[in-house]
């Protein structure tokens, strides 16, 4: 943080506030104390007979890696109703919310996956500008390689075990940061 976006200063610094544990950008101008948290992600596992509805992505990151409907929570919004928005802005696609699925932590990156299940209402989907394609997928047809983020394969591993066992109960975990590949081991293979 350069400046402050309060009143403007560049007296900006990190320091631990009174009464506080941690440190936070505070303003030497105006004392305004810049929070800042994580971010929450809500989506939809949309679900239609026994497939379910994929988008390919059309931006980075994960350019044409396919993922679920998901984006950021807007301000003023409910999660379900977020996830309902962006399963239309990027499928293009009319669902029913239904039960919370899964909660995963992001702490390496600040933030928060929420997702639901959710039923397809109709065949009337497509992509919206950030999506190139979007389709329904049965289990045996679902590109497990070519899946844009942990989450979303997360997400999926667990549903299709649990559409096996026919109870579906939601999923709180956490993902830490994927551990570099050691090149010695590498090149000892
Ligand atoms: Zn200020």
């Amino acid at each position: 943080m350069n400046f402050c976006s309060h009143c403007g200063s560049r007296d900006i610094g990190l320091r631990v506030p009174e009464g506080d544990t941690l440190p936070r950008f505070v303003c030497s101008a105006c004392g305004v104390i810049h929070y800042q948290n994580p971010q929450v992600v809500v989506g939809c596992l949309p679900e239609y007979e026994n497939q379910v509805l994929l988008c390919r992505r059309a931006i980075e990151p994960r350019y044409g890696k396919w993922t679920l409907p998901a984006g950021f929570l807007e301000n003023g919004e409910s999660i379900a109703t977020g996830a309902q928005r962006e399963t239309i802005e990027e499928a293009g696609a009319r669902v029913e919310v239904g039960d919370l699925y899964t909660v995963i932590s992001l702490p390496y990156i600040n933030q928060v996956y929420i997702m639901f299940r959710a039923r397809l209402l109709d065949l009337d989907f497509g992509p919206g500008t950030e999506s190139l394609e979007v389709r329904l997928f049965g289990e045996d047809e679902v590109p497990w390689e070519e899946l844009a983020f942990r989450t979303i394969t997360r997400t999926l591993r667990n549903y299709f075990l649990d559409r096996k066992r026919g109870a579906f109960p939601t999923h709180v975990s956490t993902l830490e940061r994927r551990p570099p590949v050691r090149p010695e081991l590498t090149a000892a293979a």
